[in-house]
């Protein structure tokens, strides 16, 4: 699916990879006589279309929505489902950005949120208020590794006449499949996993209700954050090798946490493939494997944290995550650097790895040396 669906060979040419149409405009044969539907591409391209269409197969949806980054994603869909005086349930866990936008944007437009420990489906409950339209979940978390039962926070959502939104992420739709247990509407920073290569910035959407997907397609062209024709294109190239490069990904970070595990300079390691991460049983009933973000607490506090990422040789010290490269970062200095002195504050001994595709040995013995 991730190589077939969208990828029509062009009726054109039969070029078997549909090419980059770079192009704003479009003629018509007469005034308002379409071909194939395009007339300005704000509104709609034919390399935008093959990848949401792709990213919709994927993830099991009846719509994709294809964004100029996760966080214009993540707008319009707050900006569709929310109204003044709308309430929000959010994690205690998550993007750092996806918690600036709730902090620093979206209650200027007198929406309210409050957070809740998502692995927690009674805390969401607890959390929920009569105002409340839409449950944020983020699972695995950024950049705790935590775990939420999808299932049972939809129910606990749809109980309440909320729908329960998940941030997929840092899982892919090749190892979990939020919209088939029970979410109403999936976002993607397809910058990650998806792209895989770290070239491209984007983002997504995925709903499986057709009137829902029409609002965020109106919002999507009244808005105008779409993606661009080269960074679609980038991005449905990069899905084309997602099964491949997320077992490998996954074998990497499971070895790695193993190891982690047994370090003597390591007090903690967040990685739900350890039968003692608290999610481990969550994430196996819900996921095919248990990804490639690993994040680990180090003996020494924050300078021992910082020098760990500053001595890391193959991993490539940098923010973002999901490519073919390793990546090291200091959450709490850097991607998290948002949420100082919030709830979603992150520990200040917290190292976090995007385990990429290359030799094993070679990493775990980057990270022996980065230990010291
Ligand atoms: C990176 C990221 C985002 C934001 O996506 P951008 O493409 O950087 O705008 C949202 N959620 C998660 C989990 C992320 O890792």
């Amino acid at each position: 699916m991730a190589i077939h669906a969208g990828n029509t060979p062009d009726p054109l040419t039969g070029a078997v990879v549909p090419p980059i149409h770079q192009v704003s405009t479009y003629k018509q044969d007469g005034v308002g006589g379409l071909r194939g539907g395009y007339e300005y591409s704000r509104s709609g391209n034919p390399t935008r279309a093959a990848l949401e269409e792709n990213l919709a197969a994927l993830e099991g949806g009846r719509r994709g929505l294809a964004f100029a980054s996760g966080l214009a994603a993540e707008d319009c869909l707050l900006r569709t489902l929310l109204s003044p005086g709308d309430h929000v349930v959010i994690p205690a866990d998550a993007y750092g950005g996806t918690f600036r936008l709730f902090a620093k944007v979206v209650t200027r437009w007198g929406v309210t949120w409050s957070v809740a420990d998502s692995s927690d489906p009674a805390a969401v409950r607890a959390a929920i208020t009569p105002r409340t339209k839409v449950v944020w979940v983020e699972t695995p978390s950024n950049p705790l590794l935590g775990i939420t039962d999808i299932a049972a926070v939809a129910a606990v959502a749809h109980s309440a006449g909320a729908r329960l939104v998940v941030d997929n992420t840092f899982a892919s739709p090749y190892l979990q499949q939020p919209l088939s247990l029970g979410a109403d509407a999936v976002v993607h920073s397809t910058t990650k996993y998806m792209g895989g290569h770290s070239d491209v910035v984007g983002g997504s959407l995925v709903v499986d209700d057709d009137a829902l997907g029409d609002e965020l397609a109106f919002h999507q062209n009244a808005m105008g954050a779409i993606a661009g024709p080269f960074d679609s294109w980038l991005v449905l190239r990069g899905i084309k090798t997602l099964a491949v490069r997320m077992d490998r990904h996954c074998e990497n970070a499971g070895r790695i946490a193993e190891m982690l595990g047994r370090h003597a300079r390591v007090t903690r390691v967040l990685y739900p493939g350890l039968a003692t991460h608290p999610g481990h049983e969550t994430a196996a009933k819900q996921m095919k494997a248990f990804g490639g973000m690993v994040s680990f607490q180090v003996e020494g506090g924050e300078q021992a944290a910082v020098e760990v990422c500053n001595r890391a040789q193959v991993f490539t010290l940098g923010e973002s995550l999901g490519g073919v490269e390793s990546l090291i970062e200091h959450p709490g200095r850097m991607t998290h650097a948002s949420a100082a002195g919030s709830a979603l504050e992150v520990p200040a001994d917290l190292v976090r790895l995007s385990v990429g595709i290359e030799s094993a040995d070679d990493l775990i013995a980057d990270l022996k040396q980065a230990l010291g």
